[in-house]
């Protein structure tokens, strides 16, 4: 067995799902990616915008590198079947995020296999392994490994198993055998466009940050644009609708990696439990979880934001409560919440935290949510 074969078969052993080998060059989409970071589409992911030059050019990030070895692991893990009619007061978790945090799983990982490929390299080699370092130039370079192709939502996609599956890869001076790119198979399908709740997508294959759901409810730190707020239904981290109407998700099959597992009570998290976690509760519920990147403060502005979309008056004594909050970032999104939910209740309670709101901007949510009603 060759080298090249020899990886491909121990990188299978160790859970990777996916294995393409490709030639180690400068990215094609180095303009594009430029471009996207300037026209503003990056939004606040500051580290999206440094080092543009090592993002876009793997020799960058290890001198005299030939091949970059592109690896998959799927996380795929089947929702529940939606009670009929759905629950408004259940919370939707993004299908990667119900499990433990991958980025330690994959890092381990990615270590036995270098230091696999040092052994059988039997000569000196220098390479680095990486995963979610550079999202664009790791894209680019599984396309060009056969792991899949960029489709029109951004999201890499393989004829057999979807576009549910993480991406990270190893970059290495050795030249090994490299495979065939994978082709554009979206053709004139725009279900993803059309799907997207808050137009995300400026035109085919190009998402604007600033408007997707995921970076909203994960990466924005402060408050979520009002506009952008009822698009967000009952998402509270992450977002799935690009991919589940994608039909090539179809064929998705539940991952078998025991970390990936959805935790109890996560497929659909009740949110008025949720809107009520203080900072001990929080930190134990999602301990080693995804779900801990915005902290408990970004996670129960989102949970307001949801529980706002709810309809649901039944929310009103939770939200009540929750006005009182430490966070100003909750205070004001709980109040908006109560905006749209309306009736008597929340409408004193709205009054009664005005009168001694010290937040300038918590004030502001405050007003515009009574002049809401
Ligand atoms: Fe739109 Fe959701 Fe896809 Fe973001 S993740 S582009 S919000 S459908
Ligand atoms: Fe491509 Fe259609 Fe999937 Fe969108 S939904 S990524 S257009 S195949």
């Amino acid at each position: 067995m060759s080298l090249t074969e020899r990886i491909r078969h121990k990188a299978r052993a160790l859970g990777f799902t996916s294995v393409g080998f490709a030639p180690a060059d400068p990215l094609k989409g180095a303009e594009f990616y430029a471009r996207w970071v300037a026209l503003g589409y990056a939004g606040q992911m500051d580290y999206l915008k440094r080092y543009l030059d090592k993002r876009t050019d793997p020799r960058r990030m290890v001198p005299g590198a030939q091949t970059a070895i592109c690896l998959g692991m799927d996380y795929y893990q089947p929702t529940p079947a939606a009670p009929d009619p759905p629950d408004p007061l259940r919370g939707r978790i993004a299908c990667y995020a119900r499990g433990d945090d991958y980025h330690d799983l994959v890092k381990k990982r990615l270590a036995a296999l270098w230091e696999f490929v040092l052994a059988e390299a039997g000569v000196q080699t220098k390479g680095r392994y990486f995963v979610d370092t550079a999202p664009v130039l790791e894209r680019e370079l599984a396309q060009r490994a056969g792991l899949g192709w960029w489709g029109k939502n951004t999201c890499l996609i393989d004829k057999r198993r979807g576009s549910y599956f993480f991406l990270a890869e190893i970059i290495t001076e050795l030249k090994l055998d490299y495979d065939e790119p994978a082709p554009d198979h979206c053709g004139t399908c725009t279900r993803c466009l059309d799907a997207c709740p808050t137009d995300a997508f400026p035109e085919p294959y190009v998402l604007d940050a600033r408007r997707c759901i995921s970076y909203l409810n994960i990466e924005l730190k402060g408050p979520i644009p009002r506009d952008l707020r009822q698009g967000m239904g009952q998402w509270i981290f992450g977002c799935d609708v690009c991919q589940e109407v994608c039909p090539w998700n179809r064929k998705a099959e539940p991952a078998t990696e025991p970390a990936y597992k959805s935790r109890a009570g996560l497929s659909s998290p009740a949110l008025l439990d949720l809107i009520q976690l203080d900072r001990e509760a929080f930190n134990a519920l999602f301990r080693r979880s995804p779900v801990k990147r915005p902290k408990r403060r970004g996670f129960l502005r989102n949970v307001a934001v949801a529980l706002g979309n709810s309809g649901e008056q039944a929310a009103v004594p939770a939200l009540v409560r929750a006005l009182d909050d430490n966070e100003p970032l909750v205070r004001g999104h709980v109040a908006w919440a109560l905006g749209q939910l309306g009736g008597d209740e929340a409408k004193g309670a709205l009054e009664r935290r005005l009168r001694v709101e010290e937040d300038a901007e918590v004030r502001g949510e405050l007003e515009d949510a009574l002049a809401a009603l």
